[in-house]
């Protein structure tokens, strides 16, 4: 089964669209996304850009603070605490990468936790950590969303996630284990890494390698979910798995694109409904 995370995406924006005419009508405001970006990275323009359309579409309110490449720490801690104190805000995200310059750690503590819709502030990581999370991160929770409306429950399942980074890896490993899977995390210095993955009922790929995932590392019948978004030898965009050589192999699986990408701002928006809400 190839897992449609457009159409999922679909299904749920169209949820929180009539969730937010819901919100509208009791509370008389939209719920509204602030988005802040410095400098020019092409990626980072498109993915905003992305972020403030979806934002429209389900009728949320939606500001891009576009700030240039040369804005120093202070300027952008005074932007960040402006945010935090306009009640008209209820979601703010930094897109990241910062440029060098700037402290992004610093950034990320700034934001009030309140607001923090990327769920990137250590009081949020803290939270979901301890099991009692208030805005879980978008692209794990996107993972989790395509698992729960694809039928597929991981309690009591062998979950194997391939990468530990603190936006997909590691907290994709707490979702898991929150929804009672078995889970191991794999990583660069992981020792013979298909016989790990081949044990996996879920196995959650972020890599960041085009085509890493292949026939062999994979048990007849898991569930393999892609995180990746690369590019292949002619510049098309592909993920982490080879798909073409996997697909047969997996019960379940997510096509790059249109698997988990799609997710990521959706969650987003679950998120921002979510701060609006409270
Ligand atoms: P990252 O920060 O670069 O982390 C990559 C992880 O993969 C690291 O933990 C690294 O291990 C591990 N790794 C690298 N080489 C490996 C190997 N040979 N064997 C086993 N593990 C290896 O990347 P990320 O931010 O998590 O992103 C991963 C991928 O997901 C990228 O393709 C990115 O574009 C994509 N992504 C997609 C979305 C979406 O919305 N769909 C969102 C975020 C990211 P070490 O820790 O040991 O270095």
């Amino acid at each position: 089964m190839k897992i449609d995370g457009k159409a999922i995406s679909a299904q749920i924006r169209a949820e929180i669209g009539r969730d937010c005419e819901a919100f509208v009508k009791a509370n008389g405001f939209r719920p509204a996304l602030t988005v802040v970006i410095v400098g020019e990275d092409p990626a980072s323009q498109v993915y905003v850009r992305n972020k403030a359309k979806a934002c429209e579409e389900v009728g949320f309110a939606s500001e891009v603070c576009r700030l240039p490449k040369e804005t120093t720490q202070e300027e952008l801690v005074a932007l960040i605490d402006r945010l935090n104190g306009d009640p008209g805000v209820h979601g703010i995200l930094v897109q990241l990468p910062l440029p060098k310059h700037l402290n992004e750690t610093e950034i990320l503590l700034r934001i009030n936790p309140n607001k923090d819709v990327d769920a990137f502030h250590p009081y949020n990581v803290g939270k979901l950590m301890i099991g009692n999370p208030t805005f879980l991160p978008c692209t794990p929770a996107g993972v989790m969303e395509l698992l729960r409306r694809s039928g597929i429950d991981p309690a009591g399942k062998r979950c194997v996630v391939v990468g530990r980074s603190n936006i997909v890896g590691k907290p994709m490993a707490l979702l898991l284990l929150a929804a009672n899977g078995t889970v191991t995390v794999c990583h660069s210095r992981t020792k013979n890494l298909a016989a790990v993955t081949r044990e996996a009922d879920i196995l959650v790929v972020a890599v960041g390698r085009a085509k890493f995932i292949t026939a062999e590392m994979v048990k007849p019948g898991a569930v393999v979910i892609d995180v990746g978004m690369d590019r292949d030898e002619n510049g098309k965009l592909c993920g982490d798995v080879d798909f073409a050589a996997v697909e047969s192999i997996a019960s379940a699986i997510t096509p790059v694109p249109g698997g988990v990408g799609p997710m990521t701002i959706t969650m987003l928006l679950q998120n921002t409904l979510k701060a609006a809400e409270r």
